[in-house]
């Protein structure tokens, strides 16, 4: 198998067919053997009918169904587990990442890469995203020294066995492309096309931005102290620990003190 593609999908039972199908087209196009796993995280929609479906006509689909909605990154890891391809190509399936770019991304990781992402360039529409994502990967480049620029970027290609032993869990699977560079994969980037939704709504709201936050301290921390995760609590943090507890219990006293 050349090319595996896994395609996370919760509640997109509008977009099954038509991506189905312009990935079919897509794929057939490069003279690869291809398989396209969609992964159905947990809809409570018609996806699951819809990808049966759909399989019926396109015999290279396989469907892995998960129980419940567990998130982006268990959806990833069923898939990768799954997945037979040299290369596995990740993408979205609400359609805002274009089939037609594959050919691109496939050639870029055979000139001797082992992971490709896109690169959503014109921003990823309003500005209350891009502005966000341009800070986001600036800090990237900041805190891991891996220079590029969108590394959020779902449409990505990897050598598979690039992703033997890639536990996502959580937030993790934005942070695929760090996780390999600090392994010492070569990544590079292409130009990718960023669409607008076509159906439904993005799954993610206004918490987005809580959880930006909060995945920065996971990368501060994936960059800096994954072999030594308690030096998080360096000699100055310590300190102003130390520092905090003696003022409590100085206040607390004088409480008790004014109260006796
Ligand atoms: N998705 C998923 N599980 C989730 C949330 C989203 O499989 O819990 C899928 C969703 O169906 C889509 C992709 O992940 O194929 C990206 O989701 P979305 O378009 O909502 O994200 P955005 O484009 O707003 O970042
Ligand atoms: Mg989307």
């Amino acid at each position: 198998m050349d090319v595996s593609i896994v395609i996370p999908l919760y509640n997109e039972s509008e977009s099954v067919e038509l991506i189905g199908d312009l990935l079919y087209t897509e794929l057939s196009k490069t003279g690869k053997s291809f398989e396209i796993i969609f992964v159905d995280d947990g809809s409570e929609d018609n996806t699951f009918i819809e990808l049966k479906k759909l399989k019926q006509r396109i015999l290279h689909v396989k469907i892995i169904k998960l129980r419940t909605n567990q998130g982006k990154s268990t959806a990833y890891s069923a898939g990768f587990e799954y997945c037979k391809g040299d290369y596995v190509i990740t993408m979205d399936g609400d359609l805002q990442d274009d089939p037609s770019d594959i050919p691109r991304i496939i050639k870029k990781i055979e000139e001797g890469y082992d992971v490709v992402i896109g690169w959503k360039h014109g921003g990823k529409g309003s500005l209350s995203r891009t502005i966000p994502s341009i800070c986001f990967n600036l800090l990237v480049s900041l805190f891991t020294g891996l220079k590029i620029h969108d590394v959020n970027c779902p449409f990505r290609i990897f050598k598979r066995h690039a992703l033997k032993n890639m536990y996502l869990y959580g937030e993790l699977y934005r942070f695929i492309p760090i996780l390999l560079y600090k392994r010492g994969y070569r990544i590079a980037e292409v130009h990718v096309k960023n669409k607008p939704r076509r159906f439904g709504r993005s799954k993610y709201g206004i918490s987005r931005f809580m959880k930006g936050i909060l995945d920065l301290m996971t990368l501060i921390s994936l960059s800096h102290y994954t072999d030594r995760p308690l030096h998080f609590f360096g000699s100055g943090r310590i300190l102003l620990f130390v520092a905090g507890f003696c003022l409590g219990f100085y206040f607390s006293i004088q409480g008790v003190l004014l109260l006796g």
